[in-house]
């Protein structure tokens, strides 16, 4: 029987991205995925607190370097352009928010810059290797492969996708609905014909519908094609294949005067806006779309996952380094919350597109996922107690620097230097400390110290989680009792 302490199923971008917290952590681990590395731009939409969570890992630079803004959409009927639009407004990096805008990246990219990065940390992904069963007793979950294989670990981690294996072998219901009659055709294919300035959309502006949509993916040759498929009365019959000939039909029957020279990986997407009743059952956890699945609408789908991971992944290590187990409870009470919430953004943003309201095209501040938070829990103590913690520049280095890795981060305010022992003797390694120097003497960088001081008021410590959010906010006296209940006694 092979062994591992933490097993993951699905390398797509949730186990991907697990699987890159926990390996640089030192975690024993194994990625499992049933298929060969998969090509599709399918989630290209890479929101601002993505990139965030993304920079701690160590990606995102990697993903700027391919990946682009969202062009403006241009809608044409007739042969003439009728109308112009963006779908954010363009929006500069501040102190607080160094990455301001959704970045586009096919998702084939994002998987690749993420499996690379876990090869810089010393592991592969198992393709090839599907699961089949699992079994669980109280020291740790069996797992069964195709092939027979078997496979033990301490914890396992569902992120095998909206299908899920892993949730239906632990018994954890799904509940939603799945609408036949909302389809949509989808593939990569190229074109000569376009320029790549703009998300080029066909369709009557009459009726405000949508023949069929052709967007330029950054840093390849390729534009990603949507087209939806009219509801019929009698379901999916009529359902086409997603071929070149009937995306070329498609484009015809729109006027487009668009001649498509290849497709790549293509698609058929049917709406389901479904939510797993648990995201734990036992020694069992899922995440991204094993736990939730919405409609594309708003670009939440691929994010969410990777906020699952980012949230369950130092809560892991944490109780396998010897922490309470109540820890891991909260990777449920902190995140079925906000999959339901982002269900609900997703599905009221599809239902305005389906409908052709004016402004169904416009993305506001809840998609960026940046106000997201997780107030009032096991984990929060403090008035910013569970508010994720700013970008700030600090003399010459920014907030988000000191944050980067594997670590809690003590910020304290004042003249005093970072208090590193006494950190230490809090927590060892676990917490790392900085004090923010107070106004007065550094020039420019004053305003912007001042206000990361003012925005935690004077004489407080603030102890960030690993994922970037406040864990204990108040009088220092208070660290040493939240250490203790969160990470154990010393
Ligand atoms: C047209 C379209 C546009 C979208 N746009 C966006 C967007 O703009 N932004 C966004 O955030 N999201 C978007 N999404 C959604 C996004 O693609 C998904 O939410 C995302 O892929 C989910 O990632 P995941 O890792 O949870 O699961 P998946 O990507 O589904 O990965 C699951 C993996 O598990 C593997 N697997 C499955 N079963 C087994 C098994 N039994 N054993 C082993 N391995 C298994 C699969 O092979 C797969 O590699 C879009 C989706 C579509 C279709």
């Amino acid at each position: 029987m092979t062994q591992t302490t933490v097993l993951i199923v699905g390398a797509g971008p949730t186990g991907l991205t697990l699987a890159v917290d926990l390996a640089r952590r030192g975690v024993d681990l194994l990625l499992v995925d049933a298929v060969a590395e998969r090509p599709g731009s399918r989630g290209k939409g890479l929101q601002p607190r993505t990139l965030e969570v993304f920079d701690d890992l160590g990606v995102t630079g990697a993903l700027l370097a391919t990946g682009a803004v969202y062009p403006p959409l241009r809608t044409y009927h007739r042969g003439q352009v009728v109308w112009e639009g963006r779908m954010h407004e363009p929006r500069l990096p501040t102190a607080a928010v160094p990455y301001p805008m959704v970045i586009m990246q096919p998702q084939w990219r994002t998987e690749r810059v993420l499996r690379e990065r876990l090869a810089g940390l010393g592991h592969r992904v198992r393709h090839g290797a599907r699961l089949t069963g699992l079994d669980q007793d109280e020291d740790g979950v069996t797992a069964v492969l195709e092939d027979g294989e078997r496979i033990r670990a301490a914890y396992l981690v569902g992120a095998d996708g909206g299908r899920s294996t892993v949730r239906k072998a632990a018994g954890v219901g799904f509940h939603g609905e799945t609408r036949p009659a909302e389809r949509m055709l989808l593939g990569d294919v190229t074109t000569g014909d376009l320029d790549r300035d703009h998300w080029h959309m066909w369709g009557d502006p009459a009726t405000r519908s949508l023949d069929v949509a052709l967007c330029p993916l950054p840093g390849t040759g390729d534009f990603q094609l949507t087209a939806p498929v009219p509801a019929t009365a009698d379901g999916e019959e009529d359902l086409p294949e997603p071929t070149l000939e009937t995306f070329q039909a498609v484009l015809d029957r729109a006027g487009a005067g668009v001649r498509l020279t290849g497709a790549g990986w293509t698609s058929v997407y049917r709406v389901n806006i479904r939510m797993a009743e648990r995201f734990r059952a036992g020694r069992v956890f899922l995440a991204g779309d094993a736990a939730h699945v919405h409609s594309p609408a708003g670009g939440q789908g691929l994010n969410t996952g990777v906020q699952d991971a980012y949230n369950l992944g130092w809560k892991l290590a944490a109780v396998l380094a010897g922490a309470p187990g109540r820890l891991l409870a909260t990777y449920e009470e902190e995140r079925l919350p906000v999959a339901a919430s982002v269900l609900g953004l997703s599905t009221a943003l599809h239902e305005k597109g389906t409908k052709g309201d004016p402004d169904a095209h416009v993305r506001d501040e809840e998609t960026r996922q940046l106000l997201l938070a997780y107030p009032g829990g096991f984990l929060c103590e403090g008035p910013r107690g569970g508010e994720r913690v700013p970008d700030a520049v600090l003399g010459r280095v920014r907030l988000f620097d000191v944050l980067r890795g594997p670590h809690f981060t003590l910020l304290t305010f004042g003249d005093a230097a970072p208090d590193q022992a006494g950190a230490a003797a809090l927590h060892g390694s676990a917490v790392r400390a900085f004090t923010v120097a107070l106004p007065g003497r550094t020039g420019d960088l004053v305003d912007v110290e001042e206000r990361l001081h003012e925005h935690f008021g004077a004489g407080t410590a603030v102890l960030v989680r690993p994922d970037g959010y406040v864990g204990y906010h108040g009088a220092p006296g208070g660290l040493e009792p939240y250490l203790s209940r969160v990470l154990g006694p010393r």
